[in-house]
């Protein structure tokens, strides 16, 4: 089969390899369409490799059952559906509370295994997943299910997470409108009563913002707190959810987030919000409010994400690629010049 590979650091090729085994308890998927996310850009521009071996990216997959492992119980061949990224444990303390986006077993700050970042991805025409991860999508196109898997999971689970903020009268900032973004606006518009202000620093990201939902766009400059705080009472938004992650961001959500409000760090670019232990009073961190650096989500998100889409209440803007075409579509990426998601087609 086609498998797009990294195979060195910032070296990406489309290789010929065999079909995955599959275990007694795996299944393997026909890969219908994968996501490219910005996390695939950052693997891709890592100065070393994340294993010896070539590694097939891919972490936001659809497919169709093509086979299924011996010990599998409940699954069928020809069904549709596609896979919950967060291959954990299932038994330590986080997992059996529902939480398994933090297993336990990763360790303290890792991650737990995800197809395309350890375990083979589904960029490729096969895939070799855990039974268990794999979720059901009735007739939805695997294009519009792929990128639920990650835009649509960690988006819902940071604004779960933010839930008790974003009562009816609150305001949420949504910055970075890009895969997770723009899915993260219609989440909000569909769940909550919170009027939504989109923050980018392309004005396209913007208007697209507008289509999904939100009341107002801002463009990230200098004076982009303060014209939150403006709109806000002087208080600020109850909810910030930053999907870039830069030093500008970060505080960017510091200064605009209000007293008992939610910042919401989603995107990976490594900023450092200034957040200090001393008296209010300055330009600083309001009181009560909390941060939470929220990884992917949970099964129980990724369903209700799945629901949402299958009821028309989030449809991802995609933009279609060959398998063939990854490169450009990852590059493309790169430019900003995707609109919503980059989807492969195998
Ligand atoms: P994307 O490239 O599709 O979107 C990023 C958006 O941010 C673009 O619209 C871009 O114009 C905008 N942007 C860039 N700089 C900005 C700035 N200074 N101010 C405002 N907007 C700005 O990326 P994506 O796939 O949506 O991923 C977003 C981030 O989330 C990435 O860092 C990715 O690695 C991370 N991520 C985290 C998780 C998690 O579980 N925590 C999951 C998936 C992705
Ligand atoms: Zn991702």
């Amino acid at each position: 089969m086609k498998a797009l590979q990294l195979t060195g650091p910032g070296a990406l090729e489309l290789r010929e390899v065999p079909v995955p085994e599959i275990g007694p308890a795996d299944l393997l998927l026909r890969v219908g369409a994968a996501g490219i996310c910005h996390s695939d850009l950052y693997v891709l521009q890592l100065p070393f490799q994340l294993r010896p071996d070539p590694l097939t990216l891919g972490h936001e997959i659809a497919g169709t059952i093509e086979a299924v492992g011996g010990a599998v119980d409940g699954r069928t061949v020809g069904e549709r559906g596609l896979v919950y990224l967060c291959w954990s444990c299932g038994t330590c303390r986080e997992c059996v509370s529902g939480n398994e986006n933090v297993c336990l077993a990763a360790g303290r700050v890792a991650m737990p295994p995800c197809p395309g970042l350890g375990p083979d991805g589904g960029m490729a025409e096969y895939i070799r997943i855990p039974a268990s991860s794999f979720v059901p999508i009735g007739d939805l196109e695997f294009a519009q299910a792929a990128p639920l898997a990650d835009a649509a999971l960690s988006s819902y689970h940071a604004i779960e997470g933010a839930r008790p903020q974003l009562q009816p009268g609150s305001t949420a900032v949504v910055i970075g409108v890009g895969g997770l973004g723009h899915v993260a606006v219609q989440i909000l518009t569909a769940t909550t009563a919170a009027r939504v202000i989109a923050v980018d620093i392309a004005a396209a990201k913007l208007e697209l913002a507008a289509r999904c939902g939100a009341a107002e766009g801002l463009l990230c400059e200098s004076g982009t707190a303060q014209a939150i705080l403006d709109r806000t009472g002087g208080r600020g938004a109850e909810a910030v959810f930053d999907f870039v992650g830069t030093d500008q961001t970060a505080n960017l959500a510091v200064a605009s987030v209000a007293p008992n409000g939610a910042y919401r760090m989603v995107g990976l670019g490594g900023g450092a919000p200034e957040i200090t232990a001393g008296p209010a009073g300055g330009p600083g961190w309001p009181w009560g409010a909390s941060v939470r650096k929220s990884y992917g989500g949970t099964k129980s998100d990724l369903l209700n994400s799945v629901a949402l889409a299958r009821s028309g209440r989030i449809r991802v803007e995609v933009e279609r690629f060959d398998l063939a075409d990854g490169r450009t579509a990852l590059d493309r990426l790169d430019q900003g010049l995707i609109q919503g998601r980059a989807v492969l087609i195998p």
